[in-house]
């Protein structure tokens, strides 16, 4: 499609705004850019069916961050030789040319700014040759003022060089930040792009080192394989989409991609990856959304990986509020965050054979870099050393033979692989923790109570008694509201058993007084009610009891840290208790 300056009316639905703020949206701009001519150059070859692997390539070089050097090449559907002036022009596109084409957005570019605005704060050459066509042609703009065209070699595609970024606007060059800190972040958002469009080729050099490539094979496991390593890859689970295709509201959200199991976690949250309609976002409240789903599965303060995009209808969202277009309003946010929620939940309840041992406490876990991309490959996620990884097939713990107790606090056993000590609190804990929340919902799996009892509800808690009330029935409860400061309960879930329930509601009263419940009532509920009734520290335990202990565990499929997020077993291996006693 020919370039043309935009009607009034489309110009004013664009939101101005400061396209560049910092060398890494310049990337940003350029990358976005060679994304669209890739995905436009492969349209055009087969309108109908256009592949999903390898559609092209696009290599991004930096020197210093960019501030001195950026330049962006792809080999994607090129520029007509006429069309490089209109480039820089603002508000000239080829991408949309009306306020129709605006609610149904399939490229990535559409306010036809960018150039314009890098060429407004940078010296900018523009190197193309159109698809088809025999001759390329270089145009560049200097000092703001645009140069002629004139003929110049290239393979089909082009190359963008912005040079002296900032020089010419010395109030923001002030405030650049430092070059390793701006390739970092553009090294995490190309990740963003190459996990996005995994389709396409990605490459990025900084100081002329290779920092990232992709082979655009368009599996996006692959992707994440050359991203962060063959390990991750293999740890990364596809999402499981179940949502009930009935309902209206869930059909109108679909999440596709990868979620990490709960054994990668890494110091920042800079692994998780969200895309919007394959637009790469920035969002606080996705990336809760997330984190959420796996809140009692990772230890505290660590992250988990995933790569998510969300496809909602265009008309759903609004790319257009954010200038760099790095957020995008979605019209039913709430229905996006419980979908992400629902579905990475369904994709770590199932088929996750855990890492059960990692490190021991000891050696706390790899720390992050937190500029990762120094030029080395990208060790970016934390988590077990190479070599430790064929390790973490998670051993049948009812084989093991049990040697006994230690500290009335630790099951200790022996397996093929070393010696085992099991946390009893921490994994009595995990495997009700589970119990209670497959009987979530299933009005099944109650245990009635010779008698009624009658608890008293803490000051704190009298003002939500319809919310505890509902939480507890959730669980599995038989309860009502006796008075006003009192509750009733004839039946607990089967999964707790009956023993003490007085004294373990009156534990979690106690704890929710104290620390109060936060926003999720019913998962708080089944923490602290798994906490008070689980095996305590200190308890002496007969073999049975440990035995019965491990097998349940075995039973369990979730991650190998207890609902506070520490780990219920930890492994001495062989190796290295040679290693201790110098035997290697
Ligand atoms: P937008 O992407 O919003 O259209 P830009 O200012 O980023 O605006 O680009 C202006 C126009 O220049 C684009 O619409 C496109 O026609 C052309 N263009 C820019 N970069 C490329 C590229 N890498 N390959 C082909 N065409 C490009
Ligand atoms: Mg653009």
């Amino acid at each position: 499609m020919a370039i043309r300056e935009l009607p009034p009316d489309v110009i004013a639905q664009i939101a101005a705004g400061e396209v560049v703020t910092r060398a890494a949206d310049v990337v940003k701009e350029l990358v976005e850019n060679a994304i669209d001519a890739v995905l436009a150059a492969a349209c055009a070859g087969n309108r109908e069916n256009p592949s999903f692997t390898n559609l092209g390539t696009v290599s991004v070089d930096i020197v210093d961050g960019g501030h001195s050097r950026i330049q962006v090449a792809d080999d994607g559907c090129g520029i007509a030789i006429d069309d490089l002036p209109a480039t820089v022009r603002r508000h000239a596109t080829s991408k949309i040319t009306s306020t129709e084409d605006l609610q149904r957005l399939q490229s990535l570019g559409f306010r036809g700014e960018a150039l314009a605005a890098i060429a407004a704060v940078a010296d900018v050459t523009i190197t193309s040759c159109l698809v088809g066509s025999e001759t390329g042609a270089a145009f560049s703009v200097v000092a703001g003022a645009p140069g002629t065209t004139h003929p110049q070699a290239r393979r089909p595609g082009t190359s963008v060089l912005v040079e002296r970024l900032f020089e010419r606007v010395p109030a923001r060059r002030k405030y650049q930040r430092a070059a390793s800190a701006e390739t970092a972040y553009i090294g995490t958002m190309l990740q963003a792009y190459a996990l996005a469009y995994s389709e396409i080729g990605f490459a990025l050099a900084a100081e002329g080192r290779g920092i990232l490539r992709t082979s655009g094979s368009g599996d996006l496991r692959a992707a994440a394989g050359e991203l962060f390593g063959p390990e991750v890859g293999r740890e990364l689970r596809a999402l499981r989409d179940d949502r009930d295709a009935e309902d209206a509201s869930q059909a109108l959200v679909a999440v596709t991609g990868l979620a990490g199991t709960p054994f990668l976690h890494r110091a920042t949250r800079n692994g998780i990856f969200l895309s919007v309609n394959r637009r790469p976002i920035e969002s606080r409240a996705l990336q809760y959304a997330v984190e959420d789903a796996y809140s009692t599965q990772i230890p505290v303060g660590r992250h988990p990986i995933a790569m998510l995009d969300i496809t909602v209808p265009p008309t759903e969202i609004d790319a257009n509020v954010h200038p760099t277009k790095r957020e995008v309003r979605l019209l039913r946010d709430r229905l996006v965050f419980g979908a992400i929620q629902r579905i990475v939940r369904a994709t770590l309840g199932v088929d996750i054979s855990m890492p059960l041992i990692g490190e021991t406490r000891g050696q706390p876990p790899v720390p992050m870099a937190e500029t990762p991309l120094d030029g080395a490959p990208l060790p970016m996620f934390g988590g077990p050393r190479p070599g430790q990884i064929e390790e973490r097939v998670r051993p049948r713990l009812g084989g093991l033979r049990i040697l006994g107790q230690v500290a009335l606090t630790y099951v200790i056993c022996e397996g093929s692989a070393g010696l085992y000590l099991v946390d009893q609190h921490a994994a009595h804990e995990r495997v009700l923790l589970e119990r209670l929340q497959q009987s979530v919902g299933r009005g099944e799996g109650s245990q009635g109570m010779l008698q009624a009892v009658v608890v008293q509800i803490p000051r704190a808690l009298r003002g939500a008694l319809e919310q505890y009330v509902a939480a507890l029935s959730d669980l599995g409860f038989d309860v009502e509201a006796f008075g006003e400061d009192e509750v009733v309960v004839r039946t607990v879930p089967a999964a707790l058993g009956a023993r003490n329930v007085e004294r373990v509601l009156q534990e979690t009263h106690e704890t929710l007084d104290a620390e109060g419940a936060g926003p999720d009532w019913r998962e708080r509920l089944a923490t602290l009610l798994s906490c008070k009734t689980a095996i305590k520290a200190g308890q002496r335990l007969e073999i049975a009891e440990m035995q019965s202990l491990l097998n349940q565990l075995d039973e369990a499929t979730l991650c190998a840290t207890c609902s506070h997020g520490r780990p219920t077993a930890i492994l001495l291996s062989h190796s290295q208790l040679e290693r201790e006693f110098g035997r290697r």
